[in-house]
């Protein structure tokens, strides 16, 4: 069997330098693929049109060139997207774009926050999670993880470069983008998966998202959610880049944190916040918490203590998420009266908490929950089938 090829995109600098050397390409076609895949964002190799035949074929000759594809899409230009993408391998993975402030009279918002996925599943089997429902298949690869930001900024510049209320379509492989066409600002890792247990591929892509040659997105615009892996938050802390850090804490005692969270036998509180510490002191960056209310679960006054001593022990910011009910799942979000109360008491105890307005609710926008509903329909269509 043949070796599968590399993709292009899961290359960085000093490795496709290294190449072009062993060739005896010149330093600056470097610079021109680079320009290619990242400032104009094209999908095919003849799209790169200064960089001489022989050299394009060679490059597909040793490396694949795939894009993730459209499966599904929710949402409109103006208000929260959701994006569902088709793999190579026909798994599904989501991405939910956000725009930064409520677009004004109907003028479309320029800056927006992308939440990507890392994994296709999820093996951490949190009690409220769609995405792990399934249980994980497996990894993203690097460019995987990539291209969900370049797809979307495809689609965007495609929707811009067309009258508002016409379908969406990918720009085809000639055409290309410019830099200035930017749509995705800010990252959010948040989307299907545990990000740092894919965390080669996850540090990998993301220095390739940040570096100037390449998405060009600040690395403190870049925000990696965890639902607490100690090993890889110390790892982390100790990359050079300066990526901001959520916890998923969910729960302020190892008992509530034990009923819904698997992984906090493994990592309990006490490990976890002194993991914290160390990327905290490690990194000087703030941390914040993310703690989604769940009624009768976690939403006892009782947790604001716990929660507030962590918060302030880690400087923390608490976001205060009422729950997104899943599909199949008995949970539900508590009345607002009990969200505000919980808000309110840890801002009595000198904690900075925001109770998150939800974006994207009525679109599946939680973690997992477009990709359950269509493996969940496409099941059904192979049942009615066979
Ligand atoms: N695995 C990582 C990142 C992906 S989950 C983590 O757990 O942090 C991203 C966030 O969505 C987490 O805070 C997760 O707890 C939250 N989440 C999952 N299901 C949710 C739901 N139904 N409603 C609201 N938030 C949810
Ligand atoms: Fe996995 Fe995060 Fe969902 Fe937990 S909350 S199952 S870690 S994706």
């Amino acid at each position: 069997m043949t070796k599968p090829k590399t993709d292009i995109r899961s290359q960085n600098i000093e490795e496709l330098k290294s190449r072009f050397n062993q060739w005896r390409e010149p330093a600056y076609r470097v610079e021109q693929l680079l320009h290619w895949l990242y400032a104009r964002r094209v999908t095919g190799w003849d799209a790169m049109t200064n960089l001489p035949k022989p050299l394009r074929s060679r490059l597909a000759e040793e490396f694949s060139f795939h894009s993730i594809a459209l499966a599904q899409k929710q949402g409109s230009r103006d208000t929260t997207q959701k994006f569902l993408w088709r793999l190579p391998d026909g798994a599904l993975v989501e991405s939910v774009l956000i725009p930064a402030n409520p677009a004004l009279f109907g003028d479309p918002s320029d800056r927006h926050t992308l939440c990507v996925s890392t994994q296709v599943g999820c093996a951490y089997g949190c009690k409220f999670c769609a995405s792990g429902l399934d249980g994980w298949k497996r990894n993203l690869e690097v460019e995987e993880i990539i291209d969900q930001v370049l797809a979307v900024e495809r689609l965007a510049a495609g929707e811009r470069a067309r009258p508002a209320k016409t379908s969406p379509e990918t720009p085809s492989a000639g055409k290309s983008l410019e830099n200035s066409e930017r749509t995705v600002n800010n990252l959010v890792i948040m989307g299907m998966g545990e990000p740092l247990a894919n965390y080669d591929h996850l540090v990998k892509a993301l220095g390739i998202l940040n570096a100037p040659w390449g998405a060009g997105i600040g690395a403190r615009k870049i925000t990696i959610s965890t639902s607490g892996l100690v090993p890889e938050i110390r790892k982390l802390a100790d990359e050079p880049l300066q990526f901001r850090l959520a916890i998923s804490l969910h729960g302020a005692t190892d008992e509530v944190r034990n009923k819904i969270m698997p992984v906090n036998r493994k990592y309990p509180i006490a490990a976890l916040s002194d993991a914290c510490v160390y990327y905290l002191r490690t990194k000087g960056r703030m941390i914040t918490i993310e703690y989604i209310l769940i009624k009768g679960v976690n939403d006892g006054l009782d947790q604001t203590k716990p929660l507030a001593e962590l918060a302030r022990r880690l400087h923390a910011k608490v976001n205060l998420i009422p729950y997104n009910s899943v599909e199949g799942l008995p949970w539900e979000r508590p009345d607002e009266a009990c969200q505000t109360a919980f808000a309110n008491a840890l801002t009595a105890l000198n904690v900075t908490a925001t109770l998150r307005r939800e974006k994207g609710h009525d679109i599946d926008a939680a973690c997992g929950q477009l990709r359950l509903r269509t493996q969940l329909e496409e099941q059904e269509i192979a049942t009615q089938k066979t």
